[in-house]
């Protein structure tokens, strides 16, 4: 592997932290990395303590309020520091060849899609990039050059094992089940955010340990592959893999089957993308099939899983379909969190605003948007429709 420059946007989140763990093992190793930007939202103080130890050339945060906190937490060290979107965009658009964009949500849209307008190496963890605007994020990429490499497990597993598109008749991406993969409805229905965080596999961020146990995260999974890889919906398949070992499958035409293995630890795909086309070193747990032992599958259960169909639907309907049900699905998740809905609720609101959605505002979901802007709208338009039916909801 050569020397590179990186940057990281969403550097104090669960996938941010994964990539500096994979940058200082590394660079212990003698590898040259350089950082040149990172980024958060508002975690000030994480990202001050991060700042000293990988010593980047600039520092953002999101939030504007807290600009004299970060230039306070950063204390006089030589790097340039700012707050405010424009700050995480421009952390972006700094020369990094790589750039990891691991910002949770739509928020993470605009500097994911400054570093594919320069041409950079683009991990891509934020995945609602992808389900909101799959089209536009795939031809901007085609535009600059950037390359796209998918650090989502399932999708990085894909990736390793797809050989020959043209002879590929089918892509099976497997999900864990979450933590309420053999609980009743009754137990749903009364789930707490606490316990709706509580991943048996994964140790993630809130949003996206919420979306898999309602397993719209394998929804999301389904519009994200269908843009990385160019496939449409009926060619895709969830199964679930209660163990996370094998992360994706891809069949082909003669009925070979090619599935990719791992622990399940996010440093693996992360320095995969790191490294690609190389690979690293890092010491990520091996795999021990002996221990491990058997591997288990089974459908998913879409009567007690709705998002998953959902977002299959969403899928089918067309790019404006995706944006809403992703926008509505942030909405619905923070209201969760804030216990304003209860667990189930979440796919019922999802649905409610699509439905309102195509009804109404949008006009039906046949035409892809033609521009961010239009996505953009769409984006407001769905959560603004899902703030208005989860208040209804509350009295
Ligand atoms: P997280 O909540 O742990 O971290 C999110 C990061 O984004 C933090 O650094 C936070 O400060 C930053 N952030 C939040 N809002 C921001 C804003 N408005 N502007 C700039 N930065 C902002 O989340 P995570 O689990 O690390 O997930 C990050 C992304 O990666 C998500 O899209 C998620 O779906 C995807 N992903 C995560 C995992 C995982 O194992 N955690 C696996 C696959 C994909
Ligand atoms: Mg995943």
């Amino acid at each position: 592997m050569t020397a590179r420059r990186v940057s990281i946007l969403g550097a104090t989140g669960s996938i941010g932290r994964s990539t500096v763990a994979v940058i200082e093992e590394l660079r212990a190793q003698g590898k040259e990395i350089e950082v040149e930007a990172i980024a958060a939202g508002s975690d000030v103080e994480g990202i001050a303590e991060l700042a000293r130890r990988l010593r980047p050339a600039f520092v953002a945060v999101a939030d504007e309020s807290r600009a004299d906190d970060l230039r306070a937490a950063i204390n006089g060290a030589p790097v340039a520091v700012a707050a405010g979107r424009g700050a995480v965009i421009e952390a972006a658009a700094r020369p990094a060849d790589w750039v990891m964009a691991a910002i949770v949500g739509v928020a993470g849209l605009d500097s994911t899609l400054a570093a594919i307008d320069r041409g950079a190496t683009v991990a891509i963890a934020n995945k609602e990039s992808f389900a909101c605007a799959g089209p536009l994020v795939r031809d901007a990429a085609a535009r600059s050059g950037a390359v796209i490499l998918p650090v989502d497990s399932e999708h990085n597993a894909i990736f390793q094992v797809l050989l020959n598109v043209e002879r590929v008749e089918k892509v099976t991406i497997t999900a864990s089940g979450g933590p309420f993969r053999s609980a009743s409805l009754e137990t749903m229905r009364a789930a707490t955010p606490a316990q709706a965080c509580a991943h048996p596999n994964w140790s993630m961020g809130a949003k996206i340990s919420i979306d898999s146990a309602t397993l719209m995260n394998k929804g999301l999974e389904l519009i994200e592959a269908a843009y990385l890889f160019d496939l449409p919906a009926e060619r895709l398949d969830v199964l679930v893999h209660p163990q996370s070992i094998v992360h994706s499958l891809v069949h082909y035409a003669d009925g070979s089957v090619l599935a990719h293995m791992a622990a399940p630890d996010m440093r693996t795909p992360i320095a995969h993308t790191l490294a690609w086309p190389d690979r690293a070193r890092v010491s990520t747990p091996r795999l021990d099939l002996a221990k491990t032992g058997a591997l288990t599958f089974e459908a998913p259960d879409v009567h007690r899983f709705p998002a998953l169909q959902l977002a299959r639907t969403a899928l089918e309907a067309g790019p404006k379909a995706s944006c809403a049900l992703n926008a509505a699905n942030e909405i619905a998740v923070a209201a969760f969190v804030d216990g304003q809905i209860g667990f189930l609720d979440i796919a019922r609101l999802v649905g409610e605003v699509l439905e309102q959605l195509e009804r109404k505002e949008l006009g039906g979901f046949q035409k892809s948007p033609s521009s961010f802007d239009e996505v953009r709208a769409i984006d407001q338009a769905a959560r603004k429709t899902a703030r208005a039916i989860a208040d209804g909801w509350r009295h």
